[in-house]
């Protein structure tokens, strides 16, 4: 199954900025497929649930070094997770324990 990262090219492409260069393109091994192009089926349902995640902590204004200090893991696991490169751990926040925290602080 085509890689949904790279779209199968393998590479994907970000902009580095270098004081001494200023902005530069460069091609990085893809991360979720690590340069194969193709992912599983089961990665395919991990990249699925990690956008979740992701929308999640996204709604909720956590950065990811924020959202991994929660969950207690590290920031570059959480990120392999929102990739689907590792199975996500769902662990959903949900509105009422925010509110519920907010009006305990007050
Ligand atoms: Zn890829």
């Amino acid at each position: 199954m085509k890689c949904p990262n790279c779209k199968g090219e393998k590479m994907i492409y970000g902009i580095v900025f270098k004081p001494e260069v200023n902005e530069r393109i460069v091609a990085l091994t893809c991360n979720l497929c690590d340069g194969k192009g193709i992912i599983t089926a089961q990665q395919k349902k991990w990249a699925v649930d990690g956008e979740r995640m992701y929308q999640d902590r996204i709604t909720r204004g956590f950065t990811l070094r924020l959202e991994a200090r929660r969950k207690g893991i590290d920031a570059s696991v959480l990120s392999d997770m929102e990739i689907g490169k590792i199975k996500p751990v769902w662990d959903p926040v949900t509105k009422e324990k925010h509110e519920d925290k907010n009006r305990v602080r007050k």
